[in-house]
């Protein structure tokens, strides 16, 4: 039968492309990238083996193995892990089933420099190949099966497939490089590059022994130079132990940094990361990385990696959500248990007691490596908090046992820097208090920009108090969970009746009393004109420039978290708002002595849909709105 052609995937496609020639600078990571891949064949066919030990064919030895054909020009790539079918090669080789590639393909932006980082974040995987390839032919026999296929492309669109014999288990891809890449032809080249991305691979690679012929005599008896020739002898290149067993003074920062590369798919360097070895009840070593990038699926429900789990060195799964809270899904790495059954299945994991004690411990490890890190390495900690922040708000709703530890970790923008830029931590805020404060003030809006302008401040930058501002939209559910901070009541500024309480002097308390004594009956009629579009209608304590502002009850929900509901679908309690009006702003004043009825409800409802603007809510009938801004401009 003849080989089938196939067309690649349009995303296929436009990824080698880009791949091709943004990441030209760094061929060196195809091997990398292959060998990797090679290492995971080689965990799956041995977690499978664990049910079913007859995959392995009687050769157990599992390995990979790595040669060059100087004539040919090629190299060649070869594991003997758990190889694929026919069904999987389409499906793994010609198609990118990763959740979020549409988004990925959105975020490109034309500018190679930029590209490579998202490049790096999706994972560049297989089709690095084509760096330094122009043709690549992949053979492979799935474990246990007798069929076995050969794919073959020039990746430019499409692929064959072809039915194949393979004797041997597992996968083989040939690289037929591309012109002037001849520095892959080279044994000694091709071992460093193999020390320096994958001497952490647990598997062996396995290279031809190269050995120093003597050159012949001379007829003086010298010899004539001699060269470096390969023997039929193969030697294991790596050290191929597992990493995260060694010892941590026997790691460098490279070989760490190359691992993070291997378990996260990232092609950029961590930010940091705890190695430990926990004895005790349950013995385990972990070790967890933060990276320094977000990748493109952060927010994706369905998206993978994540923690690996094994037990004892031997690859249980990938993605084991178990072992991490959502609000630290960000994190990579690797758990290695010695006391979990090799045979867990993900049924297990969820209702295992040993499992929570296992996660539990990884959560305290990564909350101390943030809060290490913010003490010492600022910088670094405000980089973290950029890609993550929003992410680890999500932290005090899903964990309460380590709430506090999780709000100290917290940051927010404020107006003291009056910067949309969150550096401020709640210990901070609460240090930089005023003595008679009682409260951490905050507001929270949809935009910074409109927490920052919202009339609602104009007292408290006035009186020089901060104010947390609060404009993601995560912001609303933390703080239904977190109410307060080391006993201090964190307080919105537009909910509810503002007390200031001893922030304010007896003066300016009486002086207000006099204000609200003299605006009774504006109140009055400014309420049975707006009739049910309000819940009440008061005189500020908070405005100083506006003339009016909406506040919410104490306990009804913002304004912002009902548009954020509504925004998501979702029904949000009918809760009207609160007007507060500001005596002595012009505008008021000029309402109060207007004696027209008609143009007292126009300016009225003018005032109240101002406010509403003001705070980013829309109008109910913003044609009368229109209507009324007119008559009133004419
Ligand atoms: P990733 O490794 O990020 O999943 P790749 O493009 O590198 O993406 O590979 C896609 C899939 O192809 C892998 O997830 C795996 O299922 C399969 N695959 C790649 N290389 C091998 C191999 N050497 N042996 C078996 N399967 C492989």
């Amino acid at each position: 039968m003849a080989a089938q052609k196939m067309e690649f995937q349009a995303e296929v496609k436009q990824l080698m492309q880009l791949m091709i020639h943004s990441l030209y600078s760094n061929k060196e990571i195809v091997l990398r990238e292959l060998i990797s891949n090679a290492s995971d064949a080689a965990d799956k066919l041995r977690f499978e083996a664990l049910a079913n030990s007859a995959l392995y064919e009687n050769d157990s030895n599992l390995k990979i193995t790595i040669g060059f054909d100087k004539a040919k020009r090629t190299v060649t790539i070869s594991d003997n892990g758990i190889g694929m079918s026919r069904d999987e090669v389409i499906a793994n080789i010609g198609t990118i089933a990763k959740s979020g590639t549409k988004e990925f393909f959105n975020a490109l932006t034309g500018d190679e420099a930029k590209d490579a980082n998202l490049i790096g974040q999706f994972g560049v995987g297989f089709y690095s190949a084509f760096i330094i390839a122009d043709k690549v032919t992949l053979t492979t026999r799935r474990a246990g099966s007798a069929e076995a296929v050969k794919w073959q492309s020039a990746g430019e669109g499409d692929y064959t497939i072809d039915a194949v014999k393979k004797e041997s288990r597992g996968t083989e891809i040939t690289l037929h490089l591309r012109k002037d890449e001849d520095e892959f032809l080279n044994d000694w080249q091709l071992k460093s590059i193999i020390r320096k991305y994958s001497d952490h691979i647990t598997l062996p690679i396995m290279m031809q022994k190269s050995e120093w012929k003597e050159g012949a005599d001379n007829p003086d008896g010298t010899k004539a130079g001699g060269e470096m020739v390969l023997t039929d002898e193969f030697e294991a290149v790596n050290k191929a132990s597992a990493l995260w067993a060694r010892s941590k003074n026997d790691i460098t920062a490279d070989e760490y940094n190359e691992f993070y590369k291997h378990v996260s798919h990232d092609y950029q360097a961590p930010l940091a990361y705890t190695h430990s070895r926990v004895e005790g009840k349950q013995e385990y070593i972990s070790l967890l990385y933060i990276p320094s990038k977000a990748p493109f699926d952060l927010y994706d429900r369905e998206r993978r990696h994540g923690i690996k789990l094994y037990v004892k060195r031997v690859f249980i799964m990938e993605d084991a959500e178990k072992l991490m809270p959502q609000y630290l899904r960000f994190v990579r790495g690797v758990i290695d248990s010695a006391d979990l059954p090799l045979n867990i299945s993900r049924e297990i994991l969820q209702d295992s007691r040993d499992v929570d004690a296992i996660k539990n411990g990884s959560v305290k490890k990564v909350l101390s490596l943030l809060e290490d890190m913010a003490k010492d390495k600022p910088d670094d900690y405000a980089k973290f908090w950029d890609e993550f922040g929003r992410v680890l708000k999500e932290g005090p709703g899903e964990d309460f046992a380590n709430k506090d530890k999780i709000a100290s970790l917290l940051r927010f923008a404020s107006t003291r820097l009056d910067t949309a830029s969150q550096s401020i931590s709640l210990k901070d805020y609460v240090e930089k208090m005023q003595p008679e404060q009682t409260a951490i003030y905050y507001i929270t809006a949809d935009s910074f920009a409109a927490a920052q302008h919202s009339p609602h401040l104009e007292i408290f930058r006035k009186k020089n108090i901060e104010v947390l501002l609060l404009s993601d939209k995560v912001d609303e559910w933390l703080l239904g969970s977190l109410t307060e901070f080391e006993g201090k009541k964190l307080q919105s500024i537009a909910k509810g009746d503002l007390d200031l309480g001893a922030l304010e002097t007896e003066t300016e308390k009486e002086i207000q009393k006099k204000i609200e004594e003299d605006a009774k009956s504006l109140i009055e009629r400014v309420k049975s004109t707006l009739g049910d579009a309000v819940k009440e209608v008061r005189v500020t304590h908070r405005l100083t420039d506006s003339p009016a502002c909406l506040v919410a009850g104490e306990h009804d929900l913002s304004g912002n978290m009902a548009r954020i509901l509504k925004a998501a679908g979702q029904n949000a309690p009918e809760s009207k708002p609160i007007l507060e009006l500001n005596p002595t702003h012009k505008l008021v004043k000029r309402l109060e002595n207007e004696a027209e009825e008609v143009k007292f409800n126009d300016l009225a409802h003018l005032v109240f849909d101002q406010a509403l603007l003001a705070e980013g809510g829309q109008l109910n009938d913003p044609a009368s709105f229109v209507r009324r801004m007119n008559s009133l401009l004419v």
